[in-house]
């Protein structure tokens, strides 16, 4: 469904990719885990339109998107949840979450809309509790959903998730990778998930890419990686025997 190939991405003379391949698959949960600076963001933003690759390919569903424009890549069905999820504070969660949908008005019904705003609702129940209040009231946590839920509302072919625990409380965290389990297992939405905190993301992922200066290290399932004894002592805190 989403492939990259050899992907190089410069900034100003920085090499923040440097010939990056991978691939997800329909309905496939993929990590991208690696260290502070490794590339991760940058490989998104990529994806997405937001920084013009120096070499490689983006294809979805074998189509290459690299001339496509961000805007353009949305409607392809490209979802892109930021480090710093930019809810729309002033609007209130329901309006937020219309937004979300934007590109689906005068193409389907209000009726089919609806019945999407009720599965974000039924996966993240507090939204609906709140559905009236504005986003800005809402904790970091909230937020995250909010964000994922927006994201959702497009009906996305693939889900983007850059870093979905920053910032948050453990608790927090657990719980927004409980419902990125559940979307897994739903395996209605295809995920590419960004994540540091590698033992949370390989708990819920299919497969998974090591990221290391801007070029991938190791891959292979998530549970061959979280066995991999290079990617437990640098990436899962387990020191050597
Ligand atoms: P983090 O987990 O800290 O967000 P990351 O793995 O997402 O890191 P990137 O944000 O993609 O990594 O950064 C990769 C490299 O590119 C780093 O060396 C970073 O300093 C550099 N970089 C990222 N964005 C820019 C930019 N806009 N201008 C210049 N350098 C940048």
């Amino acid at each position: 469904m989403l492939k990259i190939e050899n992907l190089a991405v410069n900034y100003a003379g920085i090499k923040a990719l440097r010939g990056v391949s991978l691939h997800v698959e329909p309905g496939e949960l993929v990590a991208l885990i690696g260290s502070n600076g490794s590339g991760k963001t940058s490989l998104l933003r990529a994806i997405s339109g937001i920084v013009e690759p120096s070499e490689g390919n983006i294809l979805i569903d074998g189509k290459r998107i690299n001339d496509i424009p961000s805007h353009k890549r949305v409607a392809l069905g490209l979802a892109h949840c930021p480090e710093a999820r930019h809810v729309f504070a002033q609007q209130t969660i329901e309006d937020n979450l219309h937004l979300g949908a934007y590109l689906r008005y005068g193409k389907e019904s209000k009726h089919q809309i609806q019945e999407t705003l009720e599965e974000v609702y039924t996966i993240f129940p507090k939204l609906r509790e709140r559905s009236k209040q504005q986003a800005g009231t809402l904790s970091g946590g909230e937020q995250q959903m909010l964000a994922i839920g927006r994201a959702l509302m497009l009906k996305p072919k693939i889900l983007m998730l850059d870093e979905p625990s920053m910032g948050l409380a453990p608790v927090i965290i657990n719980e927004v990778f409980n419902v990125i389990e559940k979307l897994r297992q739903s395996k209605t939405t295809t995920i590419l998930l960004v994540e540091q905190l590698a033992f949370m993301a390989l708990k819920v992922a299919d497969r998974g890419y090591v990221l290391e200066q801007g070029l991938v290290r190791i891959e292979g399932k998530a549970a061959d990686l979280k066995g991999n004894p290079v990617v437990q002592e640098a990436y899962l805190g387990l020191a050597k025997k």
